[in-house]
C-alpha cells in the first residue's frame, strides 16, 4: 500500500488550475500522477480527450456479474488567489496539526484520495474482490464540467451498466458529524431587460407621459411574490416534492439556531416561506432570486431623467422534479406578461441545471423498488460512518447544485451516495485551504466497507 499522506502530498503539488491556461502544465501533471497511481494500482487507464481537459478514466474489470461502481472525482481545482492571503505556498503542501494545507487539500484531492486509498487498500488485501470499479476523474468540475455531459452521453452503454455511483465533493458540518447528501438543488438563470424610450429623456419635458422602464421593471419584480415570500408565478411550485417529517428531524439534529444564524449574517429578521423554517427554505424550497438590478443614473449628485433602460438578473433553484427548462419559461411568461405597454422586454435564459433526490433506504418514503446494491451501499454507508464516526451520519438535502449529479443520473440512470468529507472550516475555493487528516483516514475506512459491503452482496 502506497505512503497515503506522501500521495496526496505528490498530487497537490501540482498546481492544477483548470480556469487558468497558464496553469496547463500542472493539470497535465495531474493528469500523469493519477494515471501512474491507477496504474500502479493494476488498473487499465485511459486518457478520454475533451475540449478542454481530459477526463480520467480508470477501470478495474472483471466478471460482469459482478457489481460495478463509478468513483466520481475531480483533479482540477480553483486558483490560488489571492495568494498573499495564503500563509503557506498554495501549491506546497504542508502538514500541520493534524491537517494538510493547499490549494485542492479539500476540493477535491483529499476526499477523492480517500476512495482510491481505499480501493489501493482493498485490492491488496484481496485481488480477487468481486468488484468492479470505475474511477471517473475530471479537469473541468471548477468551471461547470462542459465537458461531461458530452462523455456521459458518448459513454452511456458503457457505464450505465453500473450498479452506483460514490463520490466524495459535498460538506459534512463537522469532524463529530458527518452528512450524506441525498439532494441537491436544480437552477436556472436569466437575465431581464425593459427598455422604454429610445434615450434617457428630461424628466421636465417628458417626465409624466411614458412608461419608467425602472419604475416599470420593479412592479414586475415586486409581483412575483407575495407578502408570504411565495412565488406568485402559476405552476412554479409544480413538482416540489413536500418536506417528509424525517427529513425535518434529520435537520434538527444538525442543531442549526435561527438567533446565531441571524447574528452571523447581520440581520434582525429573517424571510423564509410561511410554514418553513428558513433552513428547510435552503434545502428544501425553490427560490426566484433577483441577483442584481439596475438601470438610470447611478453616478454622484442627481440626474433628472426617464431612464431608457432597465435590467435585473434572476435565478431560480429548483427541487423535486422541477424541470428548469419548464420552470424558465414560466418565469419568462409571467414577466412578459406582467410587462406593462410601452416597455419592451427581453429575458433571456443563462445556464441551468436539475435539481436531484434519492430517498435513502428505511425512511417512510424510501421508494420499494430501490436496486439492490444501492440499498446495500445506503445501509452499508450508515453503519460505516456510525461506527468510524461515533455517530450515524445525517441523510440531508442541500440548498447547492451540482448539475452533473442530476446529468448522471438522466443519462445513466445511476444514483449517487455522496459521502461529505471536506468541513466548514477547510477554507475550500478560499486562502488556507486544508484537509482534515483524521477525516480522511475515517474516511477511507467508510469507503473501504461501503466497497466491500458492495462487493460481498
Ligand atoms: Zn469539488
Amino acid at each position: 500500500m502506497f505512503d497515503l499522506i506522501e500521495k496526496l502530498k505528490e498530487h497537490l503539488r501540482h498546481a492544477s488550475v483548470s480556469t487558468d491556461s497558464s496553469f496547463k502544465q500542472g493539470m497535465a501533471g495531474s493528469r500523469t500522477f493519477l494515471s501512474d497511481l491507477f496504474s500502479e494500482m493494476g488498473l487499465s487507464v485511459e486518457i478520454v480527450d475533451t475540449d478542454l481537459h481530459p477526463i480520467v478514466l480508470a477501470k478495474r474489470g472483471g466478471d460482469p456479474k459482478w457489481p460495478h461502481v463509478i468513483i466520481y472525482g475531480h483533479y482540477d481545482v480553483q486558483p490560488a488567489d489571492p495568494v498573499e492571503l495564503w500563509k503557506t505556498e498554495p501549491f506546497s503542501p504542508i502538514e500541520k496539526d493534524g491537517r494538510i494545507y493547499a490549494r485542492g487539500a479539500a476540493d477535491n484531492k483529499g476526499p477523492q484520495m480517500a476512495h482510491i486509498a481505499a480501493v489501493a487498500e482493498l485490492l491488496e488485501e484481496n485481488p480477487e474482490l468481486p468488484l468492479r470499479i470505475t474511477f471517473l476523474i475530471e479537469g473541468e468540475e471548477e468551471i461547470g464540467s462542459p465537458s461531461l455531459l458530452p462523455f456521459l452521453e458518448n459513454r452511456r452503454e458503457e457505464l450505465s451498466e453500473a450498479d452506483l455511483v460514490l463520490l466524495s465533493d459535498t460538506l459534512s458540518p463537522s469532524a463529530e458529524q458527518l452528512v450524506v447528501t441525498v439532494g441537491l438543488r436544480g437552477i436556472v438563470v436569466m437575465d431581464v431587460e425593459f427598455e422604454g424610450p429610445n434615450s434617457d429623456l428630461h424628466s421636465g419635458l417628458h417626465g409624466g407621459a411614458v412608461y419608467n422602464p425602472v419604475q416599470a421593471l420593479c412592479e414586475v419584480c415586486a409581483s412575483l411574490h407575495d407578502e408570504g415570500n411565495r412565488v406568485t408565478i402559476p405552476g412554479f411550485y409544480d413538482g416540489v416534492t413536500e418536506v417528509e417529517d424525517w427529513e425535518r428531524e434529520e435537520l434538527e439534529r444538525l442543531g442549526s439556531s435561527e438567533s446565531e444564524y441571524k447574528r452571523f449574517l447581520g440581520l434582525d429578521s429573517l424571510h423564509s416561506l410561511d410554514g418553513y423554517t428558513p433552513f428547510e427554505a435552503i434545502r428544501y424550497l425553490p427560490t426566484l432570486e433577483f441577483n442584481g438590478i439596475g438601470g438610470g443614473y447611478q453616478g454622484e449628485g442627481s440626474k433628472t431623467i426617464v431612464p431608457a433602460k432597465a435590467m435585473t438578473k434572476i435565478s431560480c433553484r429548483l427541487v423535486g422534479s422541477q424541470d428548469p427548462e419548464h420552470v424558465g419559461e414560466l418565469v419568462k411568461q409571467a414577466i412578459l406578461d406582467r410587462t406593462p405597454e410601452g416597455i419592451k422586454v427581453r429575458v433571456e435564459m443563462g445556464h441551468k441545471g436539475a435539481p436531484y433526490l434519492v430517498v435513502p433506504p428505511g425512511k417512510p418514503n424510501s421508494p420499494g423498488d430501490m436496486p439492490a446494491r444501492l440499498k446495500q451501499a445506503f445501509e452499508a454507508t450508515e453503519k460505516a460512518i456510525s461506527s468510524e464516526f461515533d455517530k450515524p451520519p445525517l441523510f440531508l438535502r442541500e440548498g447547492g447544485s451540482i448539475p452533473i449529479i442530476a446529468d448522471i443520473k438522466n443519462v445513466l440512470a445511476l444514483d449517487s451516495v455522496m459521502i461529505g468529507l471536506f468541513l466548514p472550516e477547510d477554507n475550500l475555493h478560499a486562502p488556507n485551504e486544508s484537509m482534515n487528516l483524521e477525516v480522511l483516514k475515517k474516511g477511507i475506512r467508510v469507503s473501504k466497507k461501503v466497497l466491500e459491503a458492495i462487493a460481498g452482496g
